[in-house]
Parts: structure tokens; C-alpha cells; sequence
């Protein structure tokens, strides 16, 4: 079989199988891995990488009628979605939990897709979890932008000048992103604070040196697969309250509150925001979902008031190169499991293969989109 990898979209400069990969793949006994002419340009991968890789190197058409499966990062046109046969295959983040449409595209097509994203977060399924690497790149850049639009310095410096308090940063959200954020800032030399409702978030909040923000009562579910649920109307009160009293002395605030397949949590509400320092800034990596902060507009940098509010949910696209290598790595892990001897092996009895596979045959199997 041909694996194909295509150029993504013009608002995406990621691609989803990066050159480094190439060798591992082709050991899986696949015949070759075409690859469309330029698709790496924008992470920094030239066409002759990938043939020195072993890829070939070929036009969009090429990939698209001779790959037996596709990857990329999102899906393709519904155009050319209609022009694979059905045997043929995608693989991708098609974030179909909020992106209908992909899903009926795919599914109206007949088209066998697996979208990593909804890989289960076992241990067994780590290696694959695009998600996780993706939130990586994307907790890290925020510190970063955060630091270049703030108007003063991060770490506490002492100067013949007067001594310069350090930052303070609050970040809402310990998963993945928030966690790495806490890092980052860290090493920058901010004073970090942060909050979840996942007790289990307390631990490794502590583990990096930041201080947890405690909100007692949060409703948790073990059926939630370590996810945060939607809390109680009483608890949401409770804390708005605590995050608005964090966020008055705040310099930046870095949101990442995430419930998969909802509208992201509203935590920073407009009044806190009227209260808070003039220059602060904050980033609100759930603005394509909503946003944590209710004065965020997503994909835009607003001045409101005097301070910088960030709605950016693309961050892993403007660190391409280490995002796609990432992307592609945890892509090469799963094919390691999808393919037997060369070919595609759709065991729905495996857990990783039943909850990442979103349509086959004209059908919407999986459990959790069935929802
Ligand atoms: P996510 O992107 O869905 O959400 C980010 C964070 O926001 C989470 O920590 C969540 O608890 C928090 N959050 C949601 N609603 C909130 C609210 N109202 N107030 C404050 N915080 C709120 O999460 P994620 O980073 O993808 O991680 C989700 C879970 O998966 C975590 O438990 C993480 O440890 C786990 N995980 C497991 C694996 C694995 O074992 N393969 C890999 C990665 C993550």
C-alpha cells in the first residue's frame, strides 16, 4: 500500500507527516510514501528532505489517486473527499466531537477515517496522543507571546536601578497546555499560580513550584476518562469569585479549560477583567471553542482598556516544525498498530482502533460521536 501525505490548507502551516518519520514507516512494510510537492515548505521541510528520507515526491492528484490512505492534519475539501474511492482511507485531528460537517463530508463519502483526537487517554494510547503534543507546543508559545506583549519583565531582576518584582501568572486549567505553561513561566522566573477542578491537577501543580488555587466541591466523574464535566451552577459562582480575586493582581493570565465536545468553561468574566491591571495580558487558548474569558474574540489581538487579550487556539501552527515532527511521530505510533504486514488491519476489537476510527462504509460506529 501508498501512504499520501498532502499540503494543508492556507491557514495551516503544520504538516502532518514530517521527513524524520519517513525511514520508520516505510519499515512497516508499506510500499511508499508519496509525498505532495511543497507539503512541508511551511514547516520548514524542503521536497528533497523527504526523498532523502526515501519519500517520493509527487503532485496533489498523484497523492490523492494513488494513496490508499491519507494523512494530513485536517480534512481535505469535500471536493476531493468525492473523488477517493471508497477503499481508500484519511487519517488526521479532524475534531469531529464539534466538527459536524467533517464528520457528514467523511461519512457522505464513505470514507474509512481515523481522527486522533479521539484516542483513548490510557496509558497504551500515550505515544499516539496528538492532543497532548499539540498542548505542549501550545502552553509553551503562550508564556512566550505572553511575555513579548507584556510590558514588563517576567523575572524578579535587582538592578542599581531598584529591585523589579517578578510577574505574577495565573493559569486556569492544568491539563496538558496548562501544565507546560506552569513550566515555562517558571523557567522565565514568574510567581505562577494555578487552578483546576481535577483534584488530582493539586499534585502536579505543586510538583512544578506554582501555588494551587482551591476551589473546594468541584464535581469530578471517573466515567469522564480523566476529563473535567460541566460543575454546578453554585460551583461556577464560587469560582468566578476566587479567579476574580487572583486575576486583580495578575500580570497574565493564560487560560486552557477544555471540556471535550463543549462550549469551553466561561471562568474570567467581564467584571474581572474591568478589575484587572492595566498592560496585563491574557491568553485564552479555548477562544475557538468559546473562550475561558468572556471579552476574548477568537483569532483576534484586542486592546480592551489597556490590556492585551489573545484568543489563539492555533498555537501549535506558529511552532510548525517541532509541532509537525511531534504530530507525525505520535501518527508513525499508531500506524505501528493499524498496520499488519503492509496493509491496513482494522481490528474494531482493539480500543484504540474503535475510538479513533469516526466513519467506515458509509457509517458512524463510534460510541462516543454516537453520543
Ligand atoms: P483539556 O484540554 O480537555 O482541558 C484542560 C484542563 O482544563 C484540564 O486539566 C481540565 O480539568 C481543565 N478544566 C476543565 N474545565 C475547567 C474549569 N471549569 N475550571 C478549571 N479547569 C477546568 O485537558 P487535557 O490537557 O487534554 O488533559 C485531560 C486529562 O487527560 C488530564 O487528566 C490529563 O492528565 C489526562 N491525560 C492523560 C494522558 C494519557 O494517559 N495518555 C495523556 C494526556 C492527558
Amino acid at each position: 500500500m501508498i501512504l499520501g501525505v498532502i499540503k494543508e490548507g492556507p491557514t495551516e502551516n503544520r504538516v502532518a507527516i514530517s521527513p524524520d518519520t519517513v525511514a520508520a514507516i516505510l519499515k512497516l512494510g508499506i510500499e511508499q510514501v508519496q509525498v505532495e510537492n511543497g507539503a512541508g515548505h511551511n514547516s520548514s521541510f524542503g521536497d528533497s528532505d523527504y526523498e532523502t528520507a526515501g519519500a517520493k515526491v509527487v503532485s496533489r492528484q498523484d497523492v490523492l489517486k494513488n494513496a490508499s490512505l491519507v494523512a494530513s492534519i485536517h480534512s481535505m475539501p469535500d471536493e476531493e473527499l468525492s473523488q477517493l474511492s471508497d477503499s481508500q482511507m484519511v487519517i488526521g485531528q479532524f475534531n469531529p466531537l464539534t466538527n459536524n460537517d467533517v464528520v457528514k463530508s467523511l461519512n457522505a463519502n464513505k470514507v474509512t477515517a481515523f481522527s486522533l483526537d479521539m484516542l483513548p487517554r490510557s496509558t497504551r494510547a500515550q505515544a499516539m496522543d496528538v492532543l497532548s503534543s499539540m498542548a505542549t507546543v501550545a502552553g509553551y508559545k503562550a508564556v512566550l507571546n505572553a511575555a513579548n506583549h507584556l510590558p514588563s519583565f517576567f523575572p524578579m531582576f535587582m538592578t542599581a536601578a531598584g529591585t523589579i518584582k517578578p510577574a505574577k501568572v495565573l493559569i486556569i486549567g492544568a491539563g496538558v497546555a496548562g501544565l507546560q505553561a506552569i513550566a515555562t513561566a517558571r523557567r522565565l522566573g514568574a510567581v505562577v499560580e494555578a487552578f483546576d477542578v481535577r483534584t488530582a491537577a493539586k499534585e502536579e501543580v505543586l510538583s512544578l513550584g506554582a501555588k494551587f488555587v482551591d476551589v473546594e466541591g468541584s464535581a469530578e466523574s471517573a466515567a469522564a476518562g480523566g476529563y473535567a464535566i460541566e460543575q454546578s451552577e453554585d460551583y461556577k459562582k464560587r469560582q468566578a469569585q476566587a479567579v476574580h480575586e487572583h486575576a486583580k493582581t495578575a500580570d497574565v493570565i493564560i487560560c486552557t479549560a477544555q471540556i471535550p465536545g463543549r462550549q469551553a468553561p466561561r471562568i474570567i468574566h467581564k467584571a474581572t477583567v474591568d478589575e484587572m491591571k492595566k498592560g496585563a495580558v491574557i491568553i485564552d487558548l479555548a477562544a475557538s471553542s468559546g473562550g475561558n474569558c468572556e471579552v476574548t474574540e477568537n483569532g483576534k489581538i484586542i486592546d480592551y482598556n489597556g490590556l492585551t487579550i489573545i484568543g489563539d487556539s492555533n498555537l501549535p501552527g506558529s511552532m510548525p516544525r517541532d509541532a509537525s515532527s511531534m504530530f507525525s511521530k505520535n501518527t508513525l505510533n499508531f500506524l505501528k498498530l493499524l498496520i499488519v504486514d503492509g496493509n491496513v488491519n482494522l481490528n474494531f476489537e482493539d480500543d484504540i482502533i474503535a475510538a479513533t476510527c469516526i466513519t467506515h462504509q458509509g457509517e458512524i460506529n463510534n460510541e462516543r460521536l454516537k453520543k
